[in-house]
């Protein structure tokens, strides 16, 4: 079976970076949805809660259920919101606010520019009405950013709408309010961050997304991907390896399969662009649902241990990357 590491010492170091550009580490919330981005999400959240985190973010109910009990607070931002002391919802919508529970732990998302989720900010006044009148319990009130690991001044524009929609929240005489706005890129760009919390996701798995340009934050992979040798052979020179023989033995050469393959989430890719494995090994011929082909005979190989190199090879980004390794493959943690 191919396994997945996941590095502690890696893992603290990031957060120990991000907690220095928040302010503390009680500012953080550490974004586990999608099964920790692929990381493996029990995993995750306990080595956050140890790491000293109280908060999380993830998209189900059937998520926070499994990591709750880390958590002073879990925010679910893409579920049917439940009375619960321990949850509270990403609520973006009017109609929801009109007949939600008045004891759900709400939080407002508000559309500054992004035009995905969120009220529009012409509804915030409605919005606050609504709450005003139903007696609901707003928690928080939160914005995403659409640009924040690019290099321009999208992320200004958006954080002086965000600044406007907290004035407007606070002069409505709403306390005890948190406001967040900042993904990673948008808490590694920021200068004396000032909210209750970033929501930092690809950033604790060890991945700046901030092109060349700002003050550059060294994180650390999270993650490495290993496969184990399945079997092994001898090839004369022109024998050909996997599905349309497409690699060619240019002599005679030793060939192990290894048990990953598109069916655990690893992409098939081109087989005439080949992806090199950490160790520097070409993907023989193309990848199967199961398998891969690696010249040697060596036991174990380390496929990948930086998700963004990989992005590069294929053309993607390291969230998806790392986001398609199938919750089935074994994770350990290693210190
Ligand atoms: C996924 C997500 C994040 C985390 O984004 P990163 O770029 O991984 O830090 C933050 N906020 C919301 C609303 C999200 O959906």
């Amino acid at each position: 079976m191919a396994f997945i590491q996941i590095s502690r010492s890696n893992f603290d170091h990031n957060l120990n970076q991000l907690a220095l550009k928040a302010g503390s580490k009680e500012r953080l919330a550490v974004v586990l949805k999608d099964n920790a981005y692929g990381h493996g999400l029990e995993i995750m959240a306990r080595m956050a809660a140890e790491y000293g985190i109280g908060q999380a973010v993830v998209i189900s109910n059937g998520e926070a259920e499994r990591i709750r009990g880390h958590f002073d607070n879990v925010l679910i931002l893409g579920d049917a919101p439940k009375v619960d002391e321990r949850l509270s919802y990403a609520v973006s919508d009017l109609g929801i606010l009109r007949r939600i529970d008045p004891r759900v732990k709400v939080e407002l998302k508000v559309d500054t520019g992004m035009h995905r989720n969120g009220i529009r900010m012409e509804e915030l006044e409605a919005a606050l009405e609504i709450v005003r009148s139903r007696g609901l319990r707003l928690f928080g009130v939160m914005t995403h950013y659409r640009s924040a690991d690019e290099l321009t001044s999208e992320y200004f524009w958006q954080k002086k709408n965000f600044e406007w929609v907290k004035e407007k929240v606070e002069d409505s005489g709403f306390e005890e309010v948190r406001f967040h706005s900042h993904n990673s890129a948008a808490l590694l760009r920021s200068k004396g961050f000032d909210e209750d919390l970033a929501r930092v996701g690809i950033a604790i798995y060890g991945y700046n997304t901030l092109p060349e340009g700002f003050d550059p934050v060294e994180l650390r992979p999270v993650l490495s991907l290993w496969a184990r040798r399945a079997s092994s052979r001898r090839l004369k020179a022109g024998e050909r390896v996997g599905y349309g023989g497409e690699f060619c033995a240019p002599r005679a050469m030793s060939v192990s399969t290894y048990d990953l393959g598109y069916g655990d989430g690893w992409p098939r890719g081109d087989a005439s662009r080949p992806y090199r494995t950490e160790e520097g090994k070409e993907i023989l011929g193309r990848v199967s649902m199961d398998f891969i082909s690696l010249e040697g005979e060596r036991e174990e190989c380390c496929i990948m241990a930086d998700a963004a190199r990989a992005a590069k090879h294929f053309g993607t980004i390291p969230y998806e990357m790392t986001t398609a390794l199938m919750p089935w493959i074994p994770r350990e943690v290693v210190e």
